[in-house]
């Protein structure tokens, strides 16, 4: 008789609820951009777009250069929360 695997048994996701950051290309050169759900955004940050406050519980993106450029290793520490809109406009 043939099991069926139960979805107990699945292999756990990472961490991650969902989200992934994705590569795009700006005049300035790679980045990548995640979305942070409002369920997600439980600290209040500063957009880099607009120097407006990006409230807690407000989805918007997290960016972060996709090379790594300076010596103090950058990439995942120089990640810059943005409005979601603030980040669309940037070129
Ligand atoms: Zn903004």
């Amino acid at each position: 008789m043939a099991r069926r695997p139960s979805k107990h048994l699945r292999t756990p996701r990472p961490l991650s609820t969902g989200s992934f950051a994705t590569t795009e290309s700006r005049s300035d050169g790679d980045w990548q951009v995640r979305t942070v759900t409002g369920q997600a955004a439980t600290k209040p940050y500063r957009c880099p777009g607009c120097q407006q406050q990006i409230g807690i519980g407000t989805p918007h993106v997290v960016v972060w250069p996709s090379t790594v450029t300076s010596w103090t290793g950058g990439g995942v520490d120089d990640r810059r929360h943005w409005h979601t809109s603030c980040w669309a406009r940037r070129r």
